[in-house]
């Protein structure tokens, strides 16, 4: 069975200097939050996999992984300025399109765009489809603190659905004052607080609310043909939509549809390497077996036998080969 994942990260050194140069510039922090925020950042370099693309082909032969969709492990920073945030992103985007063309066929490519000027993001989403044969976007997080439903970031949306090109929601670190304010707590360290609020949970509903926000703003009336990626089986959303359904209904939102309509039609789910049965079966079971696509998280989630949480699953045979590949060559236009 031919597998394709598709929330695949990896690390260039260059880009990462780039990026670090401007972080340095961050005021300093309160030594409980640096010391967490020291013990996060060492978890988001987890080590050379990201790097190394020798070790990652290895990985993939391993296990039977035909191609990873790469991303840019981290978005570019909010200190970074507008202009040198674009420059930034073009030299990530060129050096993803260098490992496609030096693996043909093993990998594709999801651009990283400058958010910190969504006119220049919509214009490199376009470079990155049309010249670099990219097959869509990753956002991660928010920029500084603002939600992707807020006007200024339309364009990029517009220009994704124009394009037939999907965005991916990933996860970032969620703003400090939103941290303390429901994760800090006396009674744990900053440390426990930091992961409650990152990976332990808090920027996963992040990133579930970014995507309800966009539902709610009415972006599937304007752009209907857009089509957006939610990793962790939806960051817990698909598990609310009746409950939106009967609280948010179209009646009071005023949007054509009602959530779960726009959810189940223009929102695609994939595992980001949280290989639970039950979670399979439950997503296929609300969204239907061609809106779930397959991801590992590459190389932050270790894995043990990837293609055999599809292949021994209990979906049919038809289904497998949509989530395993099907709906990836599908909706990303892979031949
Ligand atoms: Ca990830």
């Amino acid at each position: 069975m031919k597998i394709i994942t598709l929330e695949e990260h990896y690390a260039d050194r260059a880009i990462m200097n780039a990026n670090n140069a401007f972080n340095a510039e961050r005021p300093p922090m309160p030594p409980e939050q640096e010391k967490a925020m020291q013990f996060l950042m060492s978890r988001a370099f987890p080590g050379e996999e990201l790097l190394d693309f020798d070790k990652r082909l290895e990985f993939m032969d391993e296990n039977g992984i035909d191609a990873q969709v790469l991303s840019l492990t981290s978005p570019v920073s909010d200190l970074v300025p507008a202009d040198e945030a674009v420059k930034i992103c073009k030299q990530a985007n060129d050096t993803t399109k260098k490992h496609m063309e030096e693996h043909p066929g093993r990998f594709e490519g999801f651009a990283t765009l400058p958010m910190a000027d969504p006119q220049a993001a919509a214009k490199e989403l376009e470079r990155c489809v049309k010249e670099l044969g990219f097959c869509g976007a990753l956002l991660a997080g928010r920029y500084k603190g603002r939600f992707y439903n807020e006007k200024e970031f339309l364009p990029i949306f517009e220009k994704a659905a124009e394009l037939d090109v999907p965005v991916y929601f990933h996860p970032a670190f969620i703003p400090m004052q939103v941290q303390d304010a429901y994760y800090k707590s006396d009674a744990y360290s900053y440390v426990v607080a930091s992961e409650f609020a990152s990976a332990g949970y808090g920027w996963h509903s992040e990133v579930g609310i970014q995507v309800v926000r966009l539902i709610l703003s009415g972006i599937f009336d304007k752009l209907p043909n857009l089509k957006f990626i939610s990793g962790h089986w939806g960051e817990t959303i698909p598990a609310f939509l009746e409950r939106m359904d009967s609280i948010l209904d179209k009646g009071i939102t005023g949007l054509k549809k009602n959530v779960s309509e726009y959810y189940k039609e223009n929102v695609y789910i994939t595992p980001s390497g949280i290989l639970s049965k039950d979670q399979l079966e439950y997503t296929v079971k609300v969204m239907g077996a061609d809106h779930v696509l397959y991801a590992l998280d590459y190389p932050y989630v270790e894995v043990s036998d990837p293609k055999g949480f599809i292949e021994n699953s209990s979906l049919t045979e038809e289904d497998k080969e949509l989530i395993a590949h099907g709906n990836a060559e599908r909706l990303l236009h892979l031949s």
